[in-house]
């Protein structure tokens, strides 16, 4: 009797089991075949930060100010910088960012002068040290680096013939209307 309930239970069971698994087939998946699988995040999602491209560039902006190093309250920023011949500003060389400590607060975002600092939208960083979680952001940027400084010499170049010519013109005006004067008192 006893042999009999238990078959009669588990296969009860078993057919409980197997009614749900068939309800499940044939619904929508609600689990992604990660990683073969890549989800789109939402659009208020963000990630670890990175250096962005500014309009006009063709690259990061960021100038050496270490405004972001000063902020940051883990101490995971290490800067290192140079100023290239003919340009006023520096740019960064190097921009190590350890996000073994980085607590994503964004602080160096909300100081950044040039607004080259923006969030990721990774989200599949994964490492088996902790070397592994020391980023240069600077990186992706490296190859077009000298492009981009011939770019700003050449926008600095426009900007101070632009003054140039604005300084001759108000001198200019000044002149005639010295001129002017003495007509008249004459
Ligand atoms: S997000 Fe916060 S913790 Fe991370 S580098 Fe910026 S200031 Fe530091
Ligand atoms: S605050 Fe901005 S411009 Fe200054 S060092 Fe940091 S990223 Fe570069």
């Amino acid at each position: 009797m006893t042999i009999l309930s238990d078959t009669l239970t588990g296969a009860r069971s078993l057919l409980t089991g197997m009614k749900v698994t068939l309800k499940h087939c044939f619904r929508p998946p609600v689990t992604s075949q990660y990683p073969r699988e890549k989800l789109e995040m939402s659009k208020a999602y963000r990630n670890v930060i990175v250096l962005v491209e500014v309009e006009g560039l063709g690259s990061h902006d960021c100038i050496d100010c270490n405004a972001c190093v000063r902020v940051c309250p883990s101490d995971c920023i290490v800067i290192e910088g140079e100023r290239p011949e003919g340009l006023k500003r520096k740019r960064a060389t190097l921009f190590e960012v350890d996000f073994a400590l980085c607590s994503e607060c964004g602080l160096c975002l909300d100081v950044c002068p040039t607004d080259t600092l923006g969030y990721s939208r990774e989200y599949d960083q994964a490492g088996y040290q902790r070397a592994d979680f020391l980023y240069d952001l600077i990186e992706p940027w490296r190859e077009g680096e000298e492009a981009c400084r011939e770019r700003l010499r050449e926008a600095e170049a426009e900007k101070a013939a632009t003054r140039a010519a604005a300084k001759k013109a108000a001198a200019a005006k000044k002149a005639a209307e010295m001129d002017g004067a003495g007509q008249s008192d004459a």
